[in-house]
C-alpha cells in the first residue's frame, strides 16, 4: 500500500515506518520535525516537512494518492495538557480533523490512529479490556477519545474503515541500534533512568510512593517499540471500510516504577541514584492492559515481554548516542 506517515519522524512513528518499509509498504512521511528527527527517517523514505496545520501541503501532497494514513502527530505530555489544554486541542483534534476532512476530499478510506490507554482514566479494574468505560483524567486523553468518537462517527457516515491502537508505555528501541528515543525535554521513565545511568542526570525523581499498588509505585505496562509497530501493520492489514476498531496494545505485564529503576541497574550495571518525590498530577495508579483482543482478532504477538529486554535495547541506544539523534 502507498501510506502517508504523519508523525513519521517521531519516536514510536520511525519505528512503524521502517516496519512499513520492511513489509513492502510505499512511505511518505509527513512531519514538521517539533519533535521528530529527520535522521529517523530511513533514506529512501519521501519525506514532506510541514505541519498539519499546512493544510494546502497536507492537500497537495494527499492528491498524489495514498492507500492510507498512519497518524502519529500529536503532542503527547500529559502534564502540558494540564497547563495549555487548547494547545492539545488544537493539534491533536483540531489538526486531525482537518487531516479527515482532506482524507475524505481525496477518497483515502484507511485510517490508523495512535490512541492511549490514558483514554480509560482510572480504571476500576485490571487488567483493562477494551470494553472498559473510557474516562480520561487529562486533557491528552480527552483529545485522543474525542478523536476514537470522530472515526467511529466517519466511519459510519463515508465509509472510513479506521483502527485506534491504544498504546499503553511505548518503551525500548530498535534492535539492531539504529533508531530510538530521543524527547527534548525527556519526561518518560527509561530514558530518564538511563540519562541517569550515563551520568547526564543527577538522580531519577520516583514520582509518588504512596499509591495503592505492591510496592506503592505507579504499576505500567511497557511495550516494546517494535511490538507496537508490528500492531500497526497487522492493524493497516485488517481495516475494513465503515469499520471502527480499537485495541490495546500493552504486554499485558505491570511493572512498578521500584523494579523498573531496579532493573534498570541490573542491565546497565550502574548505581542509578533516586529519590522519592511527589506524585505527579493526572498519573493513575496502574495501567495494565488486557491484550487478548488484539492477539485473538489480529494475531498479535510481543516479541518482548520481559522489562529487561526491553531495558537492553534502550540501554544500547542511549549507551551509542547519549545526545540522542545528531540536529
Ligand atoms: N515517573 C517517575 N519519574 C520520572 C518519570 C516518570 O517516577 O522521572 C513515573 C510516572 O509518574 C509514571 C511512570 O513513571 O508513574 C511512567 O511515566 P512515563 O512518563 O514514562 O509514562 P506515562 O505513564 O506517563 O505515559
Amino acid at each position: 500500500m502507498k501510506v502517508l506517515v504523519t508523525g513519521g519522524a517521531g519516536y514510536v512513528g520511525s519505528h512503524c515506518v521502517r516496519r512499513l518499509v520492511q513489509g513492502g509498504h510505499e512511505v511518505t512521511v509527513y512531519d514538521n520535525l517539533c519533535a521528530g528527527h529527520r535522521a529517523a527517517v530511513p533514506d529512501g523514505v519521501a519525506f514532506v516537512q510541514a505541519d498539519l496545520a499546512d493544510t494546502a501541503t497536507l492537500s497537495s501532497t494527499l492528491k498524489q494518492g495514498f492507500d492510507a494514513v498512519m497518524h502519529f502527530a500529536a503532542f503527547l505530555d500529559v502534564g502540558e495538557s494540564v497547563r495549555a489544554p487548547l494547545k492539545y486541542y488544537q493539534n491533536n483534534v483540531s489538526n486531525t480533523i482537518g487531516l479527515l476532512d482532506i482524507m475524505r476530499d481525496c477518497d483515502v478510506k484507511r485510517f490508523v490512529f495512535s490512541s492511549t490507554c490514558a483514554t480509560y482514566g482510572e480504571p476500576k479494574e485490571f487488567p483493562i479490556t477494551e470494553s472498559m468505560p473510557q474516562a480520561p483524567i487529562n486533557p491528552y486523553g480527552h483529545t485522543k477519545l474525542v478523536m476514537e468518537w470522530a472515526l467511529s462517527d466517519c466511519a459510519k457516515a463515508w465509509g472510513l474503515g479506521a483502527c485506534a491502537l491504544r498504546y499503553f508505555n511505548a518503551a525500548g528501541a530498535a534492535a539492531d541500534g539504529s533508531i530510538g528515543e530521543d524527547h527534548d525535554p525527556e519526561i518518560h521513565l527509561i530514558p530518564v533512568v538511563l540519562q541517569v545511568a550515563l551520568e547526564q542526570r543527577p538522580q531519577v525523581s520516583i514520582f509518588g510512593k504512596d499509591y495503592p499498588t505492591p510496592d506503592g509505585t505507579c504499576v505500567r505496562d511497557y511495550i516494546h517499540v517494535e511490538d507496537l509497530a508490528e500492531a500497526h501493520l497487522l492493524a493497516l492489514q485488517n481495516i475494513h471500510p465503515g469499520v471502527f476498531d480499537a485495541y490495546n496494545v500493552g504486554t499485558g505485564i505491570g511493572t512498578s516504577v521500584r523494579q523498573l529503576i531496579e532493573a534498570a541497574r541490573e542491565v546497565t550495571e550502574r548505581e542509578i541514584p533516586a529519590a522519592d518525590a511527589p506524585r505527579r498530577p493526572g498519573d493513575p495508579p496502574t495501567l495494565l492492559a488486557d491484550p487478548t483482543k488484539i492477539k485473538s482478532q489480529l494475531g498479535w504477538r510481543p516479541k518482548y515481554t520481559d522489562i529487561s529486554e526491553i531495558l537492553k535495547t534502550a540501554w544500547q541506544w542511549h549507551r551509542q548516542h547519549p545526545n540522542g539523534y545528531p540536529e
